[in-house]
């Protein structure tokens, strides 16, 4: 271990004082440096932009060729069903998925898009071409630091909550560790919080979000569990609820109310799987993803409950299939396809708005605390 946590933490205040406008609370960091809150616009805050997930891959269980190069709809059907079993369509890093992501957050900013929250890791991110992409987009890309932990397993078995504690002191303050000149804006962690790693890497979160109150971001892993539980081990270690995004709610909920745990304890509740073709979840065929329609259901539910400023959307578009490119909705489906439907049952403009604009604001801003 470098140094203690409390020397730490006064080493930081230190320098937060003595530092530039990135600690005002009214900037955020984005792959172009510090940019003002005002500039973030409509924002999605679940997606990966350049990415690799080959690690997910389930070897087919009946058709195994699909033409990621080729406009054909030949097999589609089984892409969307198995999403896991084509190599090809895990990976967002080749020329045909870079190609395309710089396409399509062109579309997004066409559609009036403003900011895209990158989820990847700090093991996987790749600055130097989201940095690119943001310069030919003029789309805000805001990357996080923290390891997402089914991506890592190996590496962070043996680090101890002190050493990952540090880890994202060392991003948080003195940038990225493969690109310094870039600082991530948010923490995030995750997994099924059944590994004693993984509940170390939640504690080096909270413990860290609880002394300087940044947002943080939690992934479940592909098991439903208890929402209750990864909440007590964050807050017991620290952590705020208030700054903290419960992610992929649409496969997540088990036997929970989640009116109660959102009344309870005032976190960001994240519907980030819209657009995805199946309910069926490969990765663990006992969960069940919710359709479109089933989230904003819920989410008129929360309206009625006064819940809505605690709602997020995003796509977690991580695969090709989910690409307008290779017969997907692409990171429009929101604009173009959902907020419509919403407008028309129990949303107005004012509700959109604080979704997709206010409520991003005030989980990046540290001013709002
Ligand atoms: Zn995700």
């Amino acid at each position: 271990m470098k140094q203690s946590i409390s020397d730490n933490k006064n080493k930081i205040m230190l320098s937060n004082m003595q530092s530039d406008k990135r600690n005002d609370g009214n900037y955020v960091e984005t792959v172009r440096g510090p940019m003002r809150m005002s500039k973030l616009g409509t924002t999605l805050t679940h997606e990966y932009l350049i990415c690799d997930f080959s690690n997910l891959y389930v070897p087919p269980f009946y058709v195994n060729s699909y033409d990621f190069t080729a406009s054909s709809l030949k097999n589609l059907g089984y892409v969307r069903q198995y999403p896991y079993s084509y190599l090809e369509n895990l990976r967002l890093n080749d020329v045909e998925g870079i190609t395309a992501v710089f396409k399509e957050v062109d579309l997004f900013k066409r559609s009036y898009g403003g900011t895209i929250v990158d989820k990847s890791s700090c093991l996987n991110r790749n600055i130097s071409v989201l940095k690119s992409l943001s310069d030919t987009t003029d789309v805000n890309i805001i990357i996080g630091t923290g390891y997402n932990i089914p991506d890592a397993p190996n590496l962070l078995s043996t680090k101890t909550t002190e050493e990952m504690y540090n880890d994202i002191q060392d991003e948080m303050e003195n940038g990225c560790k493969t690109e310094r000149s870039v600082k991530p804006a948010f923490i995030a962690e995750g997994g099924d919080i059944i590994l004693d790693f993984e509940i170390r890497a939640l504690r080096a979160m909270a413990l860290y979000q609880g002394q300087f109150r940044c947002p943080v971001s939690f992934h479940p892993g592909k098991y439903v569990i208890p929402l209750t539980e990864i909440m007590r081990i964050y807050q017991e270690a620290g952590g705020r609820a208030t700054e903290l995004v419960i992610a992929h709610i649409d496969r997540s909920i088990g036997t929970e109310n989640i009116m109660e745990f959102i009344e309870k304890n005032q976190c960001y509740i994240q519907f980030d799987q819209f657009g995805v073709d199946t309910p069926f979840y490969q990765l663990n065929p006992r969960t069940d993803i919710m359709s479109d329609t089933q989230k904003i259901q819920l989410i008129a539910m929360m309206k009625a409950e006064g819940k809505l400023h605690r709602v997020l959307m995003s796509h977690d578009i991580h695969t090709k299939h989910r690409m307008v490119t290779f017969g997907g909705l692409g990171y429009v489906h929101i604009s173009h396809n959902v907020t419509p439907l919403m407008l028309k049952r129990d949303f107005t403009l004012d509700d959109i708005y604080l979704i997709r604009n206010e409520n991003p604001y005030r989980w990046l801003n540290r001013l709002n605390l």
